[in-house]
C-alpha cells in the first residue's frame, strides 16, 4: 500500500508549508489525483486518519479532488481529455503521448488557524 507513504509525505509538506504561514493547526488539507495514479482515495483517506496523529493535521479533513487525463498536441497544440486507451488528438487526428494531467498528486490548499 503506497498510499502511507504519499501520506507520510504530504503531512510533511503542509507541517512545513502551515510554519512558513504561521498556521498551528490545519482544518483542511485540499488534494489533487490524477485519474491515472492508480491511487485508492479510501486507503489515502485511512493512511492519512492514522497518520496525522501528533502532528498539525490532527483531526483535519482531507478533501480529495480527482483530475482527469489531459493531453496536449505536439502537432498542433490542442489539450483535450484522454483515457487509457485514447490519446488521439480530437483536431488532427495525431497520436499524443505528451500527457500533462493525469499522473499529478499534490497539495493544491491548506486551511487552517
Ligand atoms: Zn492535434
Amino acid at each position: 500500500m503506497h498510499e502511507i507513504s504519499i501520506v507520510y509525505d504530504a503531512i510533511k509538506i503542509v507541517e512545513e508549508s502551515s510554519k512558513l504561514n504561521n498556521i498551528s493547526k490545519v482544518t483542511k488539507v485540499f488534494m489533487k489525483i490524477g485519474e491515472f495514479t492508480c491511487i485508492e482515495e479510501n486507503s489515502l483517506r485511512f493512511a492519512f486518519e492514522v497518520l496525522n496523529k501528533d502532528t498539525l493535521c490532527e483531526g483535519a479533513v482531507l478533501e480529495i479532488k480527482k483530475s482527469k487525463g489531459k493531453a496536449k498536441c505536439n502537432v498542433c497544440n490542442e489539450e483535450f481529455f484522454i483515457d487509457f486507451t485514447n490519446r488521439v488528438c480530437p483536431k488532427c487526428s495525431c497520436y499524443n503521448n505528451n500527457i500533462i494531467n493525469g499522473y499529478e498528486m499534490l497539495i493544491y490548499e491548506i486551511e487552517g488557524e
